[in-house]
Protein backbone atom coordinates (compact mmCIF):
# COMPACT_ATOMS: atom_id res chain seq x y z
CA UNK A 1 0.00 0.00 0.00
CA UNK A 2 1.25 3.72 -0.88
CA UNK A 3 2.16 5.44 2.02
CA UNK A 4 0.72 8.58 0.71
CA UNK A 5 -2.41 6.79 0.95
CA UNK A 6 -4.42 9.21 3.27
CA UNK A 7 -3.50 11.91 1.07
CA UNK A 8 -4.51 10.64 -2.03
CA UNK A 9 -7.59 8.98 -1.54
CA UNK A 10 -8.53 12.34 -0.24
CA UNK A 11 -8.36 14.26 -3.56
CA UNK A 12 -11.13 14.69 -5.93
CA UNK A 13 -10.36 16.44 -8.93
CA UNK A 14 -12.84 17.80 -11.10
CA UNK A 15 -13.46 20.10 -14.23
CA UNK A 16 -16.43 22.43 -14.62
CA UNK A 17 -18.04 22.37 -17.94
CA UNK A 18 -20.81 24.76 -19.08
CA UNK A 19 -22.12 27.13 -22.31
CA UNK A 20 -20.90 30.68 -21.24
CA UNK A 21 -23.57 32.28 -19.02
CA UNK A 22 -25.24 28.72 -17.53
CA UNK A 23 -23.33 30.13 -13.99
CA UNK A 24 -20.11 27.97 -13.84
CA UNK A 25 -18.48 30.71 -12.16
CA UNK A 26 -20.93 31.56 -9.62
CA UNK A 27 -21.48 27.53 -8.80
CA UNK A 28 -17.80 27.60 -8.75
CA UNK A 29 -17.87 30.55 -6.28
CA UNK A 30 -20.15 28.81 -3.97
CA UNK A 31 -17.96 25.70 -3.69
CA UNK A 32 -15.12 27.94 -2.39
CA UNK A 33 -17.62 29.60 -0.06
CA UNK A 34 -18.53 26.25 1.06
CA UNK A 35 -14.88 25.37 1.83
CA UNK A 36 -13.74 28.67 3.20
CA UNK A 37 -11.21 29.28 0.71
CA UNK A 38 -12.81 32.65 -0.22
CA UNK A 39 -14.95 34.93 2.48
CA UNK A 40 -17.39 36.75 0.42
CA UNK A 41 -19.19 36.01 -2.65
CA UNK A 42 -18.00 38.05 -5.62
CA UNK A 43 -14.49 37.39 -5.76
CA UNK A 44 -14.18 34.64 -8.45
CA UNK A 45 -16.03 37.07 -10.51
CA UNK A 46 -13.85 40.47 -10.30
CA UNK A 47 -11.15 37.80 -11.69
CA UNK A 48 -14.10 37.36 -14.75
CA UNK A 49 -14.58 41.03 -15.31
CA UNK A 50 -10.88 41.53 -15.87
CA UNK A 51 -10.37 39.27 -18.92
CA UNK A 52 -13.17 40.84 -21.31
CA UNK A 53 -11.12 42.46 -24.45
CA UNK A 54 -8.33 41.05 -26.08
CA UNK A 55 -6.08 44.03 -25.67
CA UNK A 56 -7.18 43.99 -21.78
CA UNK A 57 -6.07 40.49 -21.83
CA UNK A 58 -2.69 41.37 -23.16
CA UNK A 59 -2.29 43.84 -20.85
CA UNK A 60 -2.46 41.84 -18.28
CA UNK A 61 -0.41 38.97 -19.27
CA UNK A 62 2.36 41.91 -19.74
CA UNK A 63 1.45 43.13 -16.48
CA UNK A 64 1.96 39.74 -14.74
CA UNK A 65 4.52 38.52 -16.53
CA UNK A 66 2.31 34.81 -16.52
CA UNK A 67 -1.29 34.54 -16.61
CA UNK A 68 -2.90 33.41 -14.05
CA UNK A 69 -6.50 33.30 -15.44
CA UNK A 70 -7.54 30.09 -16.64
CA UNK A 71 -6.52 27.48 -14.06
CA UNK A 72 -7.02 25.45 -11.24
CA UNK A 73 -8.43 25.96 -7.64
CA UNK A 74 -7.73 24.04 -4.85
CA UNK A 75 -9.57 23.60 -1.50
CA UNK A 76 -10.59 21.78 1.35
CA UNK A 77 -14.22 20.52 2.39
CA UNK A 78 -15.40 18.42 4.68
CA UNK A 79 -11.63 16.25 4.83
CA UNK A 80 -11.39 15.94 1.33
CA UNK A 81 -9.13 17.94 -1.42
CA UNK A 82 -10.64 19.35 -4.02
CA UNK A 83 -9.04 20.72 -7.06
CA UNK A 84 -11.47 22.19 -9.52
CA UNK A 85 -10.40 22.63 -12.96
CA UNK A 86 -11.58 25.99 -15.02
CA UNK A 87 -12.33 25.23 -18.45
CA UNK A 88 -12.16 28.58 -20.28
CA UNK A 89 -14.84 29.96 -21.97
CA UNK A 90 -16.13 33.16 -24.17
CA UNK A 91 -13.46 34.36 -26.10
CA UNK A 92 -10.56 32.13 -24.18
CA UNK A 93 -12.02 29.15 -25.44
CA UNK A 94 -9.33 27.34 -27.34
CA UNK A 95 -7.69 23.75 -27.75
CA UNK A 96 -6.72 24.47 -23.80
CA UNK A 97 -10.30 24.22 -22.52
CA UNK A 98 -10.87 20.65 -24.09
CA UNK A 99 -7.28 19.71 -22.80
CA UNK A 100 -8.30 20.70 -19.47
CA UNK A 101 -10.41 17.74 -19.41
CA UNK A 102 -7.76 15.29 -19.96
CA UNK A 103 -6.51 16.32 -16.77
CA UNK A 104 -9.91 16.00 -14.65
CA UNK A 105 -11.17 12.75 -13.57
CA UNK A 106 -14.59 13.89 -13.19
CA UNK A 107 -16.87 16.47 -14.77
CA UNK A 108 -19.67 18.63 -13.17
CA UNK A 109 -21.79 19.99 -16.24
CA UNK A 110 -23.57 22.97 -15.81
CA UNK A 111 -26.95 23.83 -17.64
CA UNK A 112 -29.37 26.70 -17.24
CA UNK A 113 -32.86 25.67 -17.03
CA UNK A 114 -34.14 27.64 -19.46
CA UNK A 115 -31.57 26.54 -22.03
CA UNK A 116 -31.14 23.29 -21.64
CA UNK A 117 -28.13 22.32 -23.51
CA UNK A 118 -26.37 24.71 -25.41
CA UNK A 119 -22.94 24.45 -27.98
CA UNK A 120 -20.23 24.86 -26.09
CA UNK A 121 -21.84 22.12 -23.74
CA UNK A 122 -22.29 19.43 -26.52
CA UNK A 123 -18.51 20.39 -27.95
CA UNK A 124 -17.23 19.79 -24.19
CA UNK A 125 -19.03 16.94 -23.54
CA UNK A 126 -17.84 14.60 -26.46
CA UNK A 127 -14.49 15.20 -25.10
CA UNK A 128 -15.61 14.12 -21.40
CA UNK A 129 -17.15 10.97 -23.21
CA UNK A 130 -13.47 10.07 -24.96
CA UNK A 131 -12.43 8.78 -21.77
CA UNK A 132 -15.42 7.56 -20.00
CA UNK A 133 -15.08 9.78 -16.88
CA UNK A 134 -18.21 10.51 -14.59
CA UNK A 135 -19.87 13.59 -15.15
CA UNK A 136 -22.47 15.28 -12.64
CA UNK A 137 -25.15 17.63 -14.26
CA UNK A 138 -26.63 20.94 -12.26
CA UNK A 139 -29.50 22.11 -13.91
CA UNK A 140 -29.19 25.56 -13.07
CA UNK A 141 -31.34 28.74 -12.29
CA UNK A 142 -34.67 27.55 -11.19
CA UNK A 143 -35.37 30.56 -9.33
CA UNK A 144 -36.41 31.87 -13.06
CA UNK A 145 -38.56 30.59 -15.84
CA UNK A 146 -37.39 26.75 -16.55
CA UNK A 147 -38.12 24.40 -19.24
CA UNK A 148 -40.19 21.11 -18.23
CA UNK A 149 -37.93 19.14 -16.61
CA UNK A 150 -38.76 15.98 -17.95
CA UNK A 151 -38.02 17.76 -21.51
CA UNK A 152 -34.48 18.39 -20.11
CA UNK A 153 -33.52 15.08 -18.83
CA UNK A 154 -34.78 14.08 -22.47
CA UNK A 155 -32.77 16.15 -24.12
CA UNK A 156 -29.62 15.98 -22.30
CA UNK A 157 -29.83 12.06 -22.67
CA UNK A 158 -30.93 12.20 -26.75
CA UNK A 159 -28.46 15.12 -27.50
CA UNK A 160 -25.46 13.89 -25.36
CA UNK A 161 -25.99 10.07 -25.63
CA UNK A 162 -26.10 9.64 -21.69
CA UNK A 163 -28.63 8.36 -19.53
CA UNK A 164 -30.17 10.32 -16.09
CA UNK A 165 -30.79 9.69 -12.96
CA UNK A 166 -32.55 12.69 -11.41
CA UNK A 167 -31.21 13.15 -7.90
CA UNK A 168 -33.87 15.72 -6.55
CA UNK A 169 -37.25 16.80 -8.32
CA UNK A 170 -38.45 20.36 -8.73
CA UNK A 171 -41.44 21.53 -7.40
CA UNK A 172 -42.33 24.50 -9.64
CA UNK A 173 -39.48 27.04 -11.01
CA UNK A 174 -39.74 30.72 -11.56
CA UNK A 175 -41.60 32.86 -8.88
CA UNK A 176 -43.38 29.62 -8.58
CA UNK A 177 -40.31 27.62 -7.60
CA UNK A 178 -40.94 25.80 -4.26
CA UNK A 179 -38.15 23.54 -3.69
CA UNK A 180 -37.00 20.12 -4.60
CA UNK A 181 -37.64 16.65 -3.15
CA UNK A 182 -34.72 14.70 -2.25
CA UNK A 183 -35.88 11.11 -3.95
CA UNK A 184 -32.85 9.61 -1.67
CA UNK A 185 -33.83 11.13 1.53
CA UNK A 186 -37.61 11.14 0.36
CA UNK A 187 -37.89 14.55 1.69
CA UNK A 188 -39.14 18.42 0.21
CA UNK A 189 -36.55 20.87 1.25
CA UNK A 190 -38.40 23.82 0.54
CA UNK A 191 -36.96 27.38 -1.37
CA UNK A 192 -37.38 30.64 0.37
CA UNK A 193 -36.34 33.66 -1.65
CA UNK A 194 -35.36 36.40 0.53
CA UNK A 195 -33.71 39.49 0.42
CA UNK A 196 -30.08 37.45 0.74
CA UNK A 197 -31.24 36.38 -2.93
CA UNK A 198 -29.61 39.75 -3.98
CA UNK A 199 -26.26 38.83 -3.48
CA UNK A 200 -26.51 35.11 -2.55
CA UNK A 201 -23.53 34.92 0.04
CA UNK A 202 -25.48 32.84 2.35
CA UNK A 203 -27.48 29.77 1.99
CA UNK A 204 -31.05 30.30 1.96
CA UNK A 205 -33.25 28.55 5.11
CA UNK A 206 -34.33 25.25 4.18
CA UNK A 207 -37.45 24.52 5.50
CA UNK A 208 -37.80 20.07 5.15
CA UNK A 209 -40.71 18.06 4.80
CA UNK A 210 -42.19 14.59 3.75
CA UNK A 211 -44.55 13.70 0.92
CA UNK A 212 -47.11 12.71 4.03
CA UNK A 213 -46.52 15.53 5.73
CA UNK A 214 -50.24 17.57 5.86
CA UNK A 215 -48.96 20.70 6.22
CA UNK A 216 -47.04 20.22 2.48
CA UNK A 217 -50.14 21.64 0.63
CA UNK A 218 -49.43 24.68 3.09
CA UNK A 219 -46.36 24.75 2.56
CA UNK A 220 -46.12 24.48 -1.29
CA UNK A 221 -49.57 24.63 -2.33
CA UNK A 222 -51.83 21.86 -3.30
CA UNK A 223 -51.01 21.92 -7.19
CA UNK A 224 -47.73 21.56 -6.67
CA UNK A 225 -48.12 18.67 -4.10
CA UNK A 226 -50.37 16.56 -6.72
CA UNK A 227 -47.95 17.13 -9.21
CA UNK A 228 -45.12 16.46 -7.38
CA UNK A 229 -46.68 13.13 -5.48
CA UNK A 230 -47.16 12.39 -9.74
CA UNK A 231 -44.03 12.85 -10.77
CA UNK A 232 -42.50 10.98 -7.80
CA UNK A 233 -44.91 8.12 -9.13
CA UNK A 234 -43.64 8.55 -12.20
CA UNK A 235 -39.84 8.61 -11.56
CA UNK A 236 -39.64 5.68 -9.47
CA UNK A 237 -41.60 3.75 -11.92
CA UNK A 238 -40.12 4.43 -15.12
CA UNK A 239 -36.66 6.12 -14.86
CA UNK A 240 -33.60 4.47 -14.82
CA UNK A 241 -32.33 2.53 -11.69
CA UNK A 242 -29.82 4.43 -9.78
CA UNK A 243 -26.12 2.18 -10.53
CA UNK A 244 -23.22 3.69 -9.07
CA UNK A 245 -20.99 2.01 -11.10
CA UNK A 246 -22.99 3.34 -13.87
CA UNK A 247 -21.80 6.73 -12.79
CA UNK A 248 -18.40 6.03 -12.40
CA UNK A 249 -18.14 4.97 -15.74
CA UNK A 250 -19.89 7.81 -17.36
CA UNK A 251 -22.52 6.10 -18.64
CA UNK A 252 -25.61 7.28 -16.48
CA UNK A 253 -25.34 11.14 -14.76
CA UNK A 254 -26.87 12.07 -11.71
CA UNK A 255 -28.81 15.28 -12.26
CA UNK A 256 -29.33 17.89 -9.39
CA UNK A 257 -31.79 20.91 -10.25
CA UNK A 258 -30.67 24.07 -8.05
CA UNK A 259 -30.52 27.93 -7.91
CA UNK A 260 -26.22 28.69 -7.61
CA UNK A 261 -27.00 32.54 -7.47
CA UNK A 262 -29.31 31.62 -4.32
CA UNK A 263 -27.54 28.96 -3.44
CA UNK A 264 -30.59 26.41 -3.26
CA UNK A 265 -29.26 22.81 -3.96
CA UNK A 266 -25.56 23.97 -3.90
CA UNK A 267 -24.55 22.22 -0.45
CA UNK A 268 -26.42 18.99 -0.92
CA UNK A 269 -25.24 19.10 -4.52
CA UNK A 270 -21.22 19.12 -3.32
CA UNK A 271 -22.10 16.27 -0.81
CA UNK A 272 -23.62 14.00 -3.21
CA UNK A 273 -20.98 14.30 -5.86
CA UNK A 274 -17.98 14.11 -3.76
CA UNK A 275 -19.48 10.56 -2.33
CA UNK A 276 -20.18 9.61 -5.91
CA UNK A 277 -16.94 10.71 -7.51
CA UNK A 278 -13.97 9.05 -7.86
CA UNK A 279 -10.69 9.60 -6.41
CA UNK A 280 -7.44 9.92 -8.80
CA UNK A 281 -8.13 7.31 -11.82
CA UNK A 282 -5.12 4.99 -12.80
CA UNK A 283 -3.67 6.43 -16.46
CA UNK A 284 -2.72 4.84 -19.44
CA UNK A 285 0.41 4.28 -20.51
CA UNK A 286 3.04 2.49 -22.74
CA UNK A 287 4.04 0.33 -19.45
CA UNK A 288 0.49 -0.41 -18.77
CA UNK A 289 -1.78 1.60 -15.93
CA UNK A 290 -0.06 3.54 -13.74
CA UNK A 291 -1.82 3.30 -10.58
CA UNK A 292 -2.15 6.93 -8.78
CA UNK A 293 -1.20 4.93 -5.01
CA UNK A 294 2.08 4.16 -6.81
CA UNK A 295 4.92 5.56 -4.36
CA UNK A 296 6.81 6.86 -7.57
CA UNK A 297 5.82 10.17 -8.56
CA UNK A 298 4.69 10.82 -12.41
CA UNK A 299 2.71 13.15 -14.04
CA UNK A 300 2.24 14.10 -17.70
CA UNK A 301 1.84 17.86 -19.31
CA UNK A 302 -1.60 19.27 -20.54
CA UNK A 303 -1.01 22.76 -20.93
CA UNK A 304 1.37 25.05 -21.80
CA UNK A 305 1.20 29.08 -21.39
CA UNK A 306 3.49 31.55 -23.07
CA UNK A 307 4.28 34.59 -21.40
CA UNK A 308 3.50 37.19 -22.89
CA UNK A 309 6.01 39.21 -21.86
CA UNK A 310 8.60 40.19 -24.43
CA UNK A 311 11.43 40.32 -21.61
CA UNK A 312 11.12 36.97 -19.89
CA UNK A 313 10.20 34.41 -23.02
CA UNK A 314 9.74 31.59 -21.03
CA UNK A 315 6.38 29.82 -20.38
CA UNK A 316 4.51 27.48 -17.77
CA UNK A 317 3.83 24.38 -18.14
CA UNK A 318 0.93 22.69 -16.02
CA UNK A 319 1.12 18.87 -15.14
CA UNK A 320 -1.42 16.82 -13.52
CA UNK A 321 0.04 14.32 -10.63
CA UNK A 322 -0.80 10.95 -11.50
CA UNK A 323 1.01 8.50 -9.22
CA UNK A 324 2.84 9.71 -6.06
CA UNK A 325 4.28 12.44 -4.37
CA UNK A 326 6.10 15.49 -5.66
CA UNK A 327 8.56 17.13 -3.35
CA UNK A 328 10.21 20.72 -4.03
CA UNK A 329 13.39 20.03 -5.48
CA UNK A 330 13.13 16.40 -6.44
CA UNK A 331 15.18 15.29 -9.32
CA UNK A 332 12.86 13.94 -11.97
CA UNK A 333 12.71 12.27 -15.57
CA UNK A 334 11.52 13.87 -18.36
CA UNK A 335 10.83 11.25 -20.41
CA UNK A 336 10.46 13.05 -24.06
CA UNK A 337 13.53 15.15 -23.70
CA UNK A 338 15.53 11.81 -21.92
CA UNK A 339 16.54 14.63 -19.50
CA UNK A 340 17.24 14.67 -15.41
CA UNK A 341 16.12 17.53 -14.09
CA UNK A 342 14.44 19.69 -11.37
CA UNK A 343 11.46 21.46 -11.72
CA UNK A 344 11.90 25.13 -10.84
CA UNK A 345 9.22 27.40 -9.13
CA UNK A 346 6.79 24.94 -8.96
CA UNK A 347 3.15 26.69 -8.01
CA UNK A 348 -0.16 25.85 -7.50
CA UNK A 349 -3.47 27.83 -7.34
CA UNK A 350 -5.30 28.18 -4.37
CA UNK A 351 -8.44 29.52 -4.48
CA UNK A 352 -7.24 33.28 -5.25
CA UNK A 353 -3.45 33.28 -4.30
CA UNK A 354 -0.79 31.52 -6.37
CA UNK A 355 1.56 29.82 -4.36
CA UNK A 356 5.01 27.76 -4.83
CA UNK A 357 4.63 24.42 -3.26
CA UNK A 358 6.46 22.22 -1.27
CA UNK A 359 4.70 18.93 -1.84
CA UNK A 360 1.70 17.91 -4.02
CA UNK A 361 0.23 14.64 -4.71
CA UNK A 362 -1.69 12.19 -7.37
CA UNK A 363 -4.79 13.78 -8.30
CA UNK A 364 -2.97 17.74 -7.86
CA UNK A 365 -1.73 20.02 -10.67
CA UNK A 366 1.67 21.79 -10.40
CA UNK A 367 2.77 24.56 -12.79
CA UNK A 368 6.40 24.56 -13.68
CA UNK A 369 8.77 27.22 -15.05
CA UNK A 370 9.64 26.38 -18.60
CA UNK A 371 12.50 26.72 -20.50
CA UNK A 372 10.88 25.88 -23.92
CA UNK A 373 11.35 22.04 -23.90
CA UNK A 374 8.20 20.50 -22.47
CA UNK A 375 5.30 19.81 -24.82
CA UNK A 376 1.25 19.21 -24.43
CA UNK A 377 1.10 15.17 -23.57
CA UNK A 378 4.96 14.99 -22.22
CA UNK A 379 5.78 12.73 -19.21
CA UNK A 380 7.54 13.34 -15.61
CA UNK A 381 8.37 10.70 -13.72
CA UNK A 382 11.48 9.72 -11.17
CA UNK A 383 14.64 8.42 -12.76
CA UNK A 384 15.30 4.82 -13.48
CA UNK A 385 11.15 4.44 -14.37
CA UNK A 386 10.52 5.18 -18.02
CA UNK A 387 7.34 5.25 -19.82
CA UNK A 388 5.13 7.47 -21.55
CA UNK A 389 1.61 8.59 -20.89
CA UNK A 390 -1.00 7.82 -23.47
CA UNK A 391 -0.91 11.09 -25.82
CA UNK A 392 -3.22 14.24 -25.87
CA UNK A 393 -5.47 13.73 -28.66
CA UNK A 394 -5.42 16.82 -31.08
CA UNK A 395 -8.88 18.29 -30.84
CA UNK A 396 -10.17 19.69 -34.39
CA UNK A 397 -10.19 23.65 -34.86
CA UNK A 398 -12.94 25.33 -36.21
CA UNK A 399 -11.54 28.11 -37.84
CA UNK A 400 -9.09 28.24 -40.38
CA UNK A 401 -7.07 31.51 -41.89
CA UNK A 402 -4.44 31.94 -44.33
CA UNK A 403 -1.23 32.75 -42.88
CA UNK A 404 1.80 34.32 -45.03
CA UNK A 405 4.92 36.91 -43.51
CA UNK A 406 4.64 40.68 -45.26
CA UNK A 407 8.31 40.78 -45.72
CA UNK A 408 9.34 37.68 -47.60
CA UNK A 409 13.07 38.38 -45.77
CA UNK A 410 11.68 37.06 -42.95
CA UNK A 411 10.84 34.13 -43.61
CA UNK A 412 12.92 31.88 -41.39
CA UNK A 413 11.15 33.87 -38.21
CA UNK A 414 7.86 33.56 -39.43
CA UNK A 415 8.80 29.52 -39.65
CA UNK A 416 10.53 29.85 -36.58
CA UNK A 417 7.85 31.68 -34.74
CA UNK A 418 4.33 30.14 -35.78
CA UNK A 419 6.45 26.28 -35.25
CA UNK A 420 6.91 27.55 -31.96
CA UNK A 421 3.25 28.94 -30.90
CA UNK A 422 2.30 25.34 -32.45
CA UNK A 423 4.16 23.49 -30.33
CA UNK A 424 2.53 25.24 -27.31
CA UNK A 425 -0.73 24.04 -28.61
CA UNK A 426 -1.94 27.54 -29.27
CA UNK A 427 -2.66 26.99 -32.79
CA UNK A 428 -2.10 24.29 -35.12
CA UNK A 429 -0.32 24.68 -38.63
CA UNK A 430 -0.78 22.49 -41.89
CA UNK A 431 -0.09 22.91 -45.46
CA UNK A 432 -1.88 22.58 -49.05
CA UNK A 433 -0.92 19.25 -49.98
CA UNK A 434 1.94 19.11 -51.42
CA UNK A 435 2.83 23.10 -50.43
CA UNK A 436 5.44 24.68 -48.98
CA UNK A 437 5.74 27.07 -45.75
CA UNK A 438 5.40 30.33 -47.37
CA UNK A 439 1.84 30.48 -46.63
CA UNK A 440 0.16 28.20 -44.35
CA UNK A 441 -3.35 27.12 -42.97
CA UNK A 442 -3.63 27.96 -39.62
CA UNK A 443 -6.40 26.25 -37.34
CA UNK A 444 -7.88 27.07 -33.98
CA UNK A 445 -10.55 26.05 -31.79
CA UNK A 446 -11.26 29.80 -30.83
CA UNK A 447 -10.94 32.96 -32.55
CA UNK A 448 -9.05 34.51 -29.79
CA UNK A 449 -6.14 32.66 -31.01
CA UNK A 450 -5.64 34.29 -34.67
CA UNK A 451 -5.21 37.66 -32.73
CA UNK A 452 -3.12 35.79 -30.05
CA UNK A 453 -0.93 34.35 -32.99
CA UNK A 454 -0.52 38.03 -34.67
CA UNK A 455 0.26 39.90 -31.90
CA UNK A 456 2.74 37.26 -30.54
CA UNK A 457 4.54 37.02 -33.77
CA UNK A 458 5.24 40.53 -33.77
CA UNK A 459 5.88 41.31 -30.46
CA UNK A 460 8.20 37.91 -29.94
CA UNK A 461 9.38 37.15 -33.31
CA UNK A 462 9.45 40.69 -34.92
CA UNK A 463 7.30 39.12 -38.34
CA UNK A 464 4.19 41.21 -39.44
CA UNK A 465 1.50 38.99 -41.06
CA UNK A 466 -0.96 38.20 -43.64
CA UNK A 467 -4.25 37.07 -42.15
CA UNK A 468 -7.02 36.21 -44.69
CA UNK A 469 -9.62 34.51 -42.63
CA UNK A 470 -10.83 30.67 -44.48
CA UNK A 471 -14.63 29.46 -44.98
CA UNK A 472 -13.85 26.19 -43.06
CA UNK A 473 -15.24 25.27 -40.23
CA UNK A 474 -14.96 21.12 -40.37
CA UNK A 475 -11.49 18.86 -39.96
CA UNK A 476 -11.53 15.08 -40.59
CA UNK A 477 -8.39 12.97 -40.06
CA UNK A 478 -7.99 10.42 -43.25
CA UNK A 479 -7.28 7.41 -41.23
CA UNK A 480 -6.84 5.22 -44.61
CA UNK A 481 -2.67 5.05 -44.35
CA UNK A 482 -2.58 4.04 -48.25
CA UNK A 483 -4.66 6.19 -49.44
CA UNK A 484 -3.83 8.78 -51.75
CA UNK A 485 -6.35 11.91 -51.00
CA UNK A 486 -5.40 13.08 -55.10
CA UNK A 487 -7.85 10.34 -55.95
CA UNK A 488 -10.80 11.19 -53.40
CA UNK A 489 -14.18 12.18 -55.14
CA UNK A 490 -14.91 15.56 -52.79
CA UNK A 491 -16.97 18.87 -53.28
CA UNK A 492 -15.57 21.41 -55.29
CA UNK A 493 -15.30 23.33 -51.49
CA UNK A 494 -13.32 20.76 -49.22
CA UNK A 495 -9.89 21.00 -49.36
CA UNK A 496 -7.04 18.46 -48.63
CA UNK A 497 -4.31 19.69 -46.63
CA UNK A 498 -1.42 17.87 -44.28
CA UNK A 499 0.28 18.88 -41.19
CA UNK A 500 3.42 18.76 -40.32
CA UNK A 501 3.43 15.49 -39.29
CA UNK A 502 2.54 14.39 -42.30
CA UNK A 503 -1.31 13.38 -41.39
CA UNK A 504 -3.44 13.95 -44.01
CA UNK A 505 -7.16 15.58 -43.47
CA UNK A 506 -9.88 17.00 -45.26
CA UNK A 507 -11.22 20.74 -44.37
CA UNK A 508 -15.13 21.25 -45.33
CA UNK A 509 -17.35 24.45 -45.36
CA UNK A 510 -19.93 22.75 -43.95
CA UNK A 511 -21.48 19.12 -42.45
CA UNK A 512 -22.81 18.19 -45.57
CA UNK A 513 -19.90 18.22 -47.54
CA UNK A 514 -18.43 15.56 -44.93
CA UNK A 515 -21.67 13.46 -45.43
CA UNK A 516 -20.79 13.77 -49.32
CA UNK A 517 -17.59 12.86 -49.21
CA UNK A 518 -18.45 9.66 -46.74
CA UNK A 519 -20.78 8.78 -49.44
CA UNK A 520 -19.01 8.94 -52.46
CA UNK A 521 -15.70 7.36 -51.54
CA UNK A 522 -16.75 4.03 -50.30
CA UNK A 523 -14.52 2.77 -47.23
CA UNK A 524 -13.08 6.14 -46.42
CA UNK A 525 -12.59 6.48 -42.60
CA UNK A 526 -12.50 9.96 -41.06
CA UNK A 527 -11.65 10.61 -37.40
CA UNK A 528 -12.64 13.91 -35.33
CA UNK A 529 -9.55 13.82 -33.29
CA UNK A 530 -5.92 13.20 -33.94
CA UNK A 531 -3.64 11.24 -32.69
P1 LIG B 1 -20.67 31.45 -16.46
O1 LIG B 1 -20.47 32.25 -17.70
O2 LIG B 1 -21.18 30.06 -16.77
O3 LIG B 1 -19.49 31.41 -15.55
O4 LIG B 1 -21.91 32.14 -15.70
P2 LIG B 1 -21.94 33.09 -14.42
O5 LIG B 1 -21.73 32.31 -13.17
O6 LIG B 1 -21.08 34.27 -14.65
O7 LIG B 1 -23.49 33.49 -14.46
C1 LIG B 1 -24.06 34.20 -15.54
C2 LIG B 1 -25.18 35.08 -15.03
O8 LIG B 1 -26.25 34.28 -14.52
C3 LIG B 1 -24.76 36.00 -13.90
O9 LIG B 1 -25.42 37.22 -14.04
C4 LIG B 1 -25.24 35.27 -12.66
O10 LIG B 1 -25.51 36.14 -11.58
C5 LIG B 1 -26.51 34.62 -13.16
N1 LIG B 1 -26.82 33.39 -12.42
C6 LIG B 1 -26.00 32.37 -12.12
N2 LIG B 1 -26.66 31.42 -11.44
C7 LIG B 1 -27.94 31.84 -11.31
C8 LIG B 1 -29.10 31.31 -10.68
O11 LIG B 1 -29.10 30.24 -10.09
N3 LIG B 1 -30.23 32.06 -10.77
C9 LIG B 1 -30.28 33.26 -11.41
N4 LIG B 1 -31.42 33.90 -11.42
N5 LIG B 1 -29.20 33.79 -11.99
C10 LIG B 1 -28.04 33.10 -11.95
Amino acid sequence: MSKYVNEIEKRRTFAIISHPDAGKTTLTEKFLLYGGAIAMAGAVKGKKAARHAVSDWMEIEKQRGISVTSSVMQFHYEGYCINILDTPGHQDFSEDTYRTLMAADSAVMVIDAAKGVEPQTRKLFKVCLLRDIPIFTFINKMDREARNPYDLLDEIEYELGIKTYPMNWPIGCGKEFKGVYDRNKKEIIAFRANDEMANGQRQVAAIEADLSDPNLAELIGEDHRQTLVDDVELLDGAGYEFDLEAVRHGRLSPVFFGSALTNFGVEPFLEDFLHMTTPPLPRKSDAGEIDPFDDDFSAFVFKIQANMNKAHRDRVAFMRICSGKFEKGMEVLHVQGDKRMKLSQPQQLMAQEREIVDEAYAGDIIGVFDPGIFSIGDTISVPGKKFRFEGIPTFAPEHFALVRQVDTMKRKQFIKGTSQIAQEGAIQIFQELGGGMEEVIVGVVGVLQFEVLEYRLKNEYNVDIHMERLPYEHIRWIENEDLDPKTLNLTSDTKRIQDLKGNRLLIFANSWSINWALEHNEGLKLAEFGR
